[in-house]
């Protein structure tokens, strides 16, 4: 059975016990690898995700800011150093967030325009948060020539149109469990219609934990559930849908080992 990788999810808030606990439970579901995405909570949280990362060979993280804290943070010489860390798989979560919008619109862009020139000065791929956002998203990342590092749109619930104008600027799309609720059919219908090729799955835990855990806390073993949804709706199996994201993963991200 191939094994699936879990591209998205924020762990480093838990405890030794808990991550070496849950690391157990994806490896029975046949996740053998995650990335803690360190942009979630202020800047300490990815130096929390490579501390995570460098404690487990099955976990590596991505460095970054969070539209969410675009008011409040900045990238400093410190956290910018931590990205040459051979864990460190991509820059990010980075992006636009017009939909909670919990930072000023001006400063999300300054943000995420800075980000951008930072993973490519680093040559790493973007992990990118993009809500009710999209065009000035893509916008930016094609005035940033973003193409050069690519990178994912994670937590994607857009069109297939969508999908295929962010192929043409090097980036793949990411599925969480929402792609599982029973009443997200228009997601359903349109990851129907993107080639596999371009996707890849995640968990975003402890977030959108897939069914039948809606409403609980999710983690990595999940992400097996949303690969067995994928493969439905793409009429293939789950071994094929393991195969093809973990071989898009690696495709990416190329410190993955
Ligand atoms: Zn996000
Ligand atoms: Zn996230």
């Amino acid at each position: 059975m191939p094994y699936l990788i879990d591209t998205h999810c924020h762990i480093n808030t838990l405890t030794s016990e808990e991550i070496s606990a849950l690391i157990t439970r994806a490896k029975e579901a046949s996740v053998h690898k995650m990335i803690c995405v360190g942009a979630s909570d202020g800047t300490q949280s990815s130096f929390d995700a490579l501390e995570v990362s460098r404690r487990y060979p099955e976990v590596y993280c991505s460095i970054g800011i969070h539209p969410h804290d675009a008011d409040t943070c900045e990238w400093s010489d410190a956290l910018k150093n931590l990205i040459i860390h051979e864990k460190v798989l991509a820059v990010g979560e980075t992006g636009l967030d017009f939909f909670k919008a919990w930072s000023d619109f001006e400063k999300q862009k300054e943000l995420f325009r800075m980000t951008i020139q930072i993973a490519k000065e680093f040559s790493k791929p973007l992990i990118i948060h993009c809500r009710d956002a999209f065009s000035d998203c893509v916008k930016i990342l094609k005035d940033e020539n973003a193409d050069k590092v690519g990178g994912v749109f994670h937590c994607f619930s857009g069109t297939a149109d969508e999908a295929a104008q962010l192929s043409e600027i090097n980036f793949l799309v990411s599925y969480t469990g929402t792609l599982t609720f029973k009443n997200a059919h228009t997601v359903r219908k349109e990851a129907a219609k993107i080639p596999l090729s371009q996707i890849m799955l995640e968990t975003d835990a402890p977030y959108m934990a897939p069914e039948p855990h809606r409403g609980k806390k999710s983690e990595p073993a999940h992400v097996s559930l949303i690969a067995q949804v994928l493969a439905e709706l793409h009429q293939v199996s789950p071994e094929y849908i393991a195969e093809v994201t973990t071989q898009n993963a690696y495709r990416l991200f190329h410190g993955l080992s």
